[in-house]
């Protein structure tokens, strides 16, 4: 990964505090509206192909469909796919049985991309529907992926950085 990335995801973890209090504070009027915006510009600035920390690190969920869908198009059948690749989590759901993901190239092409699973296609929600029922989740990604990373940091200053706690304290002695 680019060092820039590297260290939006360090920033990230030091400002999970103030993005946590952010995204208490924000207003779910027009917050998709909100995060869709930053999505979109972050996404022209992070290049996901010098990434793909995202496939190398943390997995996709698989459903049945993107099972039945992903061992269709390897000509394999669903139980031999399930027996090669995949394995059950805590949760009882599908996941890869190895992280890097197999099916990452070593150009960081998906070698699945046309039919990978749903949740990769997803990944990582900040373009979703109801972003504010999202957020644990969205706290977490921006600790794995610098786009996530990238988008709080742009709404926090978008906001004058008013939920950093040392922001907070000059507020309330005014
Ligand atoms: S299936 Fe493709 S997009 Fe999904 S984790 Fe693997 S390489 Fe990444
Ligand atoms: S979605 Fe995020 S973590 Fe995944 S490759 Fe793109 S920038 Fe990296």
């Amino acid at each position: 990964m680019e060092k820039d990335y590297e260290e939006l995801l360090e920033q990230a973890k030091i400002d999970l505090p103030d993005n946590k209090r952010m995204l208490k504070h924000l207003k779910k009027k027009n917050l998709d509206e909100l995060f869709q915006k930053h999505h979109e510009k972050v996404f022209k600035k992070i290049d996901c192909l010098i990434c793909a920390n995202c496939c190398t690190t943390t997995g996709p969920i698989l459903l049945v469909r993107d099972i039945d869908r992903i061992s269709k198009s390897l000509r394999m059948k669903p139980a031999v796919f399930e027996a090669n690749y995949l394995r059950r989590d805590e949760e009882g759901d599908w996941v890869f049985k190895t992280m890097p993901c197999p099916f990452l190239g070593s150009d960081n092409y998906c070698l699945i991309y046309d039919v990978r699973p749903k949740a990769c296609r997803e990944y990582p929600h900040t373009d979703s529907k109801n972003m504010h029922k999202l957020f644990d989740i969205t706290l977490t990604n921006s600790t794995i992926c610098p786009a996530v990373a990238m988008i709080l940091e742009r709404i926090r200053a978008e906001n004058g950085d008013k939920w950093t706690k040392k922001q907070i304290m000059q507020n309330q002695d005014r």
